[in-house]
């Protein structure tokens, strides 16, 4: 079995990639392999964060690596909050905080259109490598949902009339940015 390791210490995560990427490799978390210390993600793009995160376990380690970073892009906000989505209403938010700020920036404002994107930057046998997973959808003018985390109460993918918070993981998992950018990975890793 092929070993990889994730940059994240979140278990929810390791699971869900590992579910996808199945059996033919061993995901570890950054605990695993005895980086116990915050990565600073000062990257002013997804891209740029993933990277740094992948580079900063393969510089350590010499080992096949990925790492992500997410951001929700809203159209009329010219994309933001994009890679500032964990902190967009400053440095010590919660998700409560950022999902009203977010509200207010969009009141009044008739198009809601979003989008959840994820950026997957991998190091295979040293070589660089990014896949992207998008999901479209708008926000919604009042939090719906209890499930999930972060945007998740005000953000409705295209094709559903529920948000993230009411479809709960089962489904989210499935169709989210997140599991899109691991499938392209997965895509990859089996076919090389
Ligand atoms: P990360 O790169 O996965 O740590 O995500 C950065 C930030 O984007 C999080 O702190 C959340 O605010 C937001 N975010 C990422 N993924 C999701 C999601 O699936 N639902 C809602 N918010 C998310």
């Amino acid at each position: 079995m092929k070993r990889l390791v994730f940059s994240t210490n979140n278990a929810h995560k390791l699971e869900e990639v590992s579910a996808i990427l199945g059996n033919d490799f061993e995901v570890l978390g950054l605990r695993d392999i005895g980086i116990n210390e915050d990565i600073p993600e000062t990257g002013k793009t997804l891209e740029e964060n993933a990277f740094i995160k992948a580079s900063y376990i393969y510089e350590k380690k010499k080992c096949d690596c990925f790492a992500d970073d997410t951001g929700l892009e809203v159209e009329a906000l010219d994309n933001a909050p994009g890679v500032y989505s964990a902190r967009y209403a400053g440095e010590q938010c919660c998700a409560k905080d950022n999902v009203e700020k977010l509200l207010s920036e969009l009141e009044g404002v008739e198009n809601r259109k979003a989008r959840f994107r994820t950026v997957i930057a991998a190091i295979i046998d040293g070589k660089k490598y990014s896949f992207e997973g998008i999901i479209k959808g708008v926000i919604i003018n009042t939090p719906k949902g209890e499930a999930g985390f972060g945007y998740d109460p005000v953000f409705m993918p295209d094709g559903y009339d529920k948000t993230f918070a009411e479809l709960g993981n089962d489904i989210k998992n499935k169709i989210s940015h997140r599991a899109l950018a691991v499938k392209e990975l997965d895509t990859f890793l089996k076919n090389r």
